[in-house]
């Protein structure tokens, strides 16, 4: 569950992202955020993942209230949390098995773990076959699927896609769609940001539209209206 209650964000020189957003993901749920440019949408995603703190309101996610979180805690709730963007931000020396398996190897897991978790992965998003080519080896779609594939590995209960086509042909687009459907449909909570009029219309899940730091529509089966 992901609770935002008339949150904020007034950033230190005064422009406000956020003003009085409130929002209520359930579990499993496939959620769509709109918004123009400068809406608020980044803002939302780091305060999701703590990178941003609200100037008031409140944020819980799962059972963490983000007011009382200790910083302890904090690697806690980023495992919860799976984040993809659009630029895929893989490290370019290593390769796609290693891209994924870097991310269990930080946080601790074991090497027996490792080598079974990271393969299961790969083939759920389709990329046995390339798993020991580097990111400039592969193509942009394969670069998000290693991406995913990163964010997966670590179970995490949320995965929040941000811009995740935004560097991607068409059909490389709609894989990477039916790909976060699949993980959606798997159990995880899915919260997309995009600028595709296309892919938001096909959906027909969810759609929160956010214009000047405040939710101004939130529809069941949404479109992309701005
Ligand atoms: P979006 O992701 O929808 O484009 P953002 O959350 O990035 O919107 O930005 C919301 C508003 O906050 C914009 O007016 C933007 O210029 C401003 N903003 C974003 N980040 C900062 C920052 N670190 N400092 C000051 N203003 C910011």
């Amino acid at each position: 569950m992901i609770l935002l209650d008339r949150v904020t964000v007034i950033y230190p020189n005064k422009t406000v992202a956020l003003s009085g957003a409130s929002l209520h993901i359930q579990p499993k749920e496939f959620v769509t955020i709109v918004g123009a440019s400068g809406a608020g949408k980044s803002t939302l995603i780091r305060l999701l993942i703590k990178e941003e703190v609200p100037t008031s309101g409140k944020i819980i996610v799962g059972s963490i209230d983000y007011d009382t979180i200790d910083k302890a805690n904090i690697p806690h709730l980023r495992r919860k949390i799976g984040v993809v963007f659009q630029d895929f931000k893989l490290l370019p020396n290593l390769t796609v098995y290693e891209n994924v398996s870097f991310a269990l190897e930080v946080s601790g897991v074991k090497n027996a773990e490792i080598k079974r978790a990271v393969p299961k992965i790969l083939q759920l998003v389709g990329l046995s076959e390339k798993a020991h080519h580097y990111p400039s080896e592969i193509s942009g779609g394969e670069r998000q699927r290693t991406a995913i594939a990163r964010a997966l590995v670590r179970n995490p209960k949320i995965l929040i896609a941000d811009e995740p086509t935004g560097n991607l042909d068409p059909k490389n687009s709609w894989d990477i769609i039916e790909l976060l459907l699949k993980i959606n449909r798997f159990g995880t909570t899915v919260v997309l940001t995009t600028h595709n009029k296309e892919i938001v219309d096909a959906l027909k899940k969810r759609v929160i539209t956010i214009n000047r730091g405040r939710v101004v529509k939130d529809e069941k089966v949404g479109k992309y209206t701005l």
